[in-house]
């Protein structure tokens, strides 16, 4: 697969979070959401799009990826009717790892093979070196 196009939504310095990113396969799928990290100083990581773990809300049943915004595990009142929700433990108990530490997110989309994966961190990384050395507006 080719890494037919990138494009670099750079962030004020926020966390590790360094930028957004879409790129699209083979001029035919386009993927928008990807997130370019900085985990350790000068090491660039590429993430899929990614969403949060969501539940159902006792009180108007939104559930959130059947069609109906329904509230995030880690939101403490329900973004559709308001309504408070359980404590935060009992919340995210299912979605701890072993470690103790929060695991919410899923990707919605990812490369299947390494090749792959390789393929776009690459051509992400790449571009968003070139716009950071050049600025947003590419020139050079
Ligand atoms: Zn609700």
């Amino acid at each position: 697969v080719n890494v037919t196009e990138v494009t670099i939504y750079p962030v004020e310095q926020s966390g590790k979070l360094r930028a957004y990113a879409s790129f699209v396969l083979d001029d035919r799928f386009a993927v928008h959401g990807c997130k370019v990290i900085e985990t350790l100083p000068g090491r660039l990581t590429v993430c899929m799009p990614n969403r949060k773990v969501t539940m159902q809300c006792p009180k108007c049943h939104a559930t959130g990826w059947d069609g109906v915004a329904g509230p995030a595990v880690t939101d403490d009142f329900c973004g559709r009717c308001g309504e408070l929700m359980p404590s935060f433990d009992e919340r995210t108990r299912d979605y701890r790892k072993p470690n103790g530490k929060l695991d919410v997110h899923r990707d919605v989309c990812h490369p299947l093979d390494r090749e792959t994966r390789d393929a776009i961190a690459q051509a992400v990384l790449d571009k968003y070196r070139e716009v950071a050395a050049n600025g947003p507006e590419g020139a050079a």
